[in-house]
C-alpha cells in the first residue's frame, strides 16, 4: 500500500533561512502592526519597512504557515472571476485599471524575486486546458475579449496537438497557452518576502497569535503575552482568520485544497509528460491543477473539503486522477500530500478595505493570490502612506456575504459546489 507523508513537500525543501524570531511578550508600540504572515502579510512588511516605517509583523504559526506555504504556487494573471464580473462590479474603466493591476502583480512578483534573491525557482509558462467541448468555444470566446477589450494579448489558443508542446496527457481537447503565467516555489518565495522584510528592519514575531484587534486613534493588537499600540493595522489572515474580526466574518469562506507530489520523475518522464515545464489547470469548476517542482515532481492539486477534514478516499483519487491523465505515472510513488485553506469570496474578486480608517484589510483572492497579494501588500503600503487610489479600485468592489448566516453557510456553499462539480461532469 502506498505510504502518504501527511506533510508538505515544501517544508521539506525549504531554502531560505529566516534571522531567529520569538514570541511577543511585552508591550511594544510601532507605526504599522501587521497580522499574517503569509505573501500579503509579508510583502506588506517588506513595503513599509522600504519606506522606513517601523513593523511589527505577528504570525500565529511560522512564517507561510497559511495558504503562502501550501499553495500550487502557479502564477496566474487575472482574478478568481471573470472580468465581466468584474465589470458588472466596478464598470469598464475600473476594470481595466484592475486588469491592468493584476498583470502588474506578475512583473512584481518577478522583480521581487530577482531583487531579493529569493531562490523559488521561478518559470514561466501556463496552460489552461480545456476538458469539455463547451470549455473550448468559452475559452476562444474569451482570448478574443481580453485582446479587444484590455488588449491583452497574452494568451494563446493550441489546438489539441499544438498542446502537445506543452502537455502530454489523455482527454484534453486544447487550451490557452500564457507566456505571462508561471509557476514558482510558494513557501520560499514567501519566506524571502519575510527575510527581505527583516533585512529592511521588520520585526518578525512567530508563534503569536493575535487575539483581538482593538479599534481607536491607535489600535492595539493584543497577543497571549503583549500587544502592540501602532498608529495603522493590517489584516492579512486571509481564509485562517477564523474569529478575529467579527466585521469581516461572512465576507470570506475558507475551502480546503489538497496537493499531492510524486517520487522525483526521471528526467526523460518529465520531459515526456510537461515538455516546457508550464503550470498547468483544467477548467473545471472544481479544478485540477499541477506543474512540475525544479526536482521534477509532479506536484498535483485538486478536490475540495468544507469540515477541515480531507475527504474519504482522497488519495486514491487524486492518484487515480493524476494517473489516468499520465498512464507513464502508473508506477510512480507518492512521497506528500497536504493540504491549505483557500479563501473565497461570494463573486470570486479580491476583497480589500478598512474595517476603520486606520485598519486595513486585503483578502479572499479566492485561489488566484499567489502573485495579487505581493500587490496587495504594496497597495497597502501605499493606502498607509496616503495614496490610496489603487488600492480603492480594490475597495470598490462590492462583496455580498455569504448567504445562511453562521450555522448555514458551509452546508450552502458545499450545495452549490456539489452543482458544479456534477456539471464539470457533464
Ligand atoms: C492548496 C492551495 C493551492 C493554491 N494554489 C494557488 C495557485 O496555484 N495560484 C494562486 O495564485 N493561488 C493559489 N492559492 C491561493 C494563494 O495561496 C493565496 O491566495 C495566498 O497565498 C494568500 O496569501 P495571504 O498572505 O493573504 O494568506 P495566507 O498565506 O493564508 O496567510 C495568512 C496568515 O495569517 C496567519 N494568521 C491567521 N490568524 C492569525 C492571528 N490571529 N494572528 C496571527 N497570525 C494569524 C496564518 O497563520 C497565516 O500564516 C492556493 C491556496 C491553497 C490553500
Amino acid at each position: 500500500m502506498q505510504r502518504f507523508i501527511p506533510d508538505s513537500y515544501y517544508q521539506a525543501s525549504r531554502r531560505v533561512t529566516l534571522a531567529p524570531s520569538s514570541t511577543l511578550d511585552s508591550d511594544v508600540t510601532a507605526d504599522v502592526c501587521i497580522v499574517g504572515g503569509g505573501v500579503t502579510g509579508c510583502s506588506a512588511a517588506l513595503h513599509l519597512a522600504e519606506r522606513g516605517y517601523r513593523v511589527v509583523l505577528l504570525e500565529a504559526g511560522e512564517i507561510g504557515h497559511g495558504a503562502s506555504g501550501r499553495s500550487g504556487g502557479q502564477i496566474l494573471p487575472g482574478f478568481g472571476t471573470d472580468m465581466s464580473t468584474i465589470e458588472r462590479a466596478v464598470g469598464q474603466e475600473a476594470a481595466r485599471r484592475l486588469w491592468e493591476m493584476s498583470c502588474e502583480s506578475v512583473r512584481l512578483t518577478e522583480s521581487l524575486v530577482r531583487r531579493h534573491e529569493i531562490p523559488c525557482d521561478l518559470v514561466w509558462g501556463y496552460v489552461h486546458v480545456a476538458v469539455k467541448r463547451r470549455h473550448v468555444s468559452a475559452m476562444r470566446r474569451h482570448a478574443e475579449r481580453m485582446a479587444e477589450r484590455y488588449g491583452y494579448h497574452g494568451e494563446h489558443w493550441l489546438d489539441r496537438e499544438r498542446l502537445q508542446a506543452h502537455v502530454r496527457a489523455e482527454g484534453y481537447l486544447g487550451g490557452l497557452y500564457d507566456a505571462e503565467g508561471g509557476h514558482l516555489h510558494p513557501l520560499n518565495y514567501t519566506l524571502g518576502l519575510a527575510q527581505a522584510a527583516q533585512r529592511a528592519g521588520a520585526v518578525v514575531h512567530t508563534g503569536t497569535p493575535a487575539l483581538r484587534v482593538e479599534s481607536g486613534r491607535q489600535p492595539r493588537v493584543v497577543t497571549a503575552a503583549g500587544s502592540v499600540r501602532c498608529a495603522f493595522a493590517v489584516i492579512a489572515c486571509n481564509a485562517y482568520l477564523d474569529g478575529l474580526v467579527p466585521a469581516l466574518a461572512g465576507r470570506l469562506m475558507k475551502v480546503a485544497n489538497y496537493i499531492i507530489a510524486t517520487e522525483p520523475l526521471e528526467a526523460a518522464t518529465a520531459r515526456a509528460i510537461l515538455p516546457s515545464n508550464a503550470a498547468v489547470s483544467d477548467a473545471n469548476f472544481v479544478l485540477d491543477y499541477y506543474r512540475l517542482s525544479a526536482d521534477r515532481r509532479l506536484l498535483y492539486g485538486g478536490e475540495v473539503s468544507y469540515t477541515g477534514q480531507p475527504p474519504r478516499g482522497l488519495d486514491s483519487r487524486m492518484r487515480d486522477k493524476m494517473r489516468s491523465l499520465f498512464p507513464a505515472l502508473q508506477n510512480v510513488g507518492i512521497d506528500y500530500r497536504w493540504g491549505g485553506d483557500v479563501g473565497i469570496t461570494r463573486n470570486r474578486a479580491p476583497d480589500f478595505g478598512r474595517v476603520d480608517s486606520n485598519i486595513f484589510y486585503a483578502q479572499g483572492y479566492s485561489g488566484h493570490g499567489m502573485t495579487l497579494a505581493g500587490l496587495a501588500g504594496q497597495l497597502l503600503a501605499d493606502a498607509i502612506g496616503g495614496q490610496a487610489e489603487r488600492f480603492d479600485d480594490f475597495a470598490a468592489i462590492d462583496h455580498r456575504r455569504f448567504p445562511g448566516g453562521e450555522r448555514l453557510r458551509v452546508p450552502l456553499l458545499a450545495l452549490a459546489t456539489t452543482f458544479y462539480r456534477l456539471r464539470d461532469r457533464l
